[in-house]
């Protein structure tokens, strides 16, 4: 796996493949294009911000974020 990959990510994303329906309302609404819905499964691409935004538009309350960099919150 490339290094630039895992150092930008900051969520594992999980899905409850048996609630989501694929709507892609979660693919619409991520900011770095993450998720992708591919042979009828919504997989992501490992450059997930932990923006949260899929999981709070979720209507089947299928995704979640697992946020992986605790050191995030250092600038300002
Ligand atoms: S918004 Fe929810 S139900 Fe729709 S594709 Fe995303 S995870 Fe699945
Ligand atoms: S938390 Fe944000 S960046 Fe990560 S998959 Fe959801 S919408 Fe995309």
């Amino acid at each position: 796996m490339p290094e630039e990959k895992v150092r930008k990510r900051k969520g594992i994303v999980h899905v409850n493949h048996e609630f989501c329906k694929r709507c892609g309302i979660c693919v619409n609404f991520c900011p770095v294009k993450n998720l992708e819905i591919r042979h009828q499964t919504l997989m992501e691409l490992e450059r997930c911000i932990a923006c949260k935004m899929c999981q709070r538009y979720c209507p089947d309350f299928a995704i979640e974020i697992e946020e992986i960099d605790a050191k995030a919150v250092t600038t300002g």
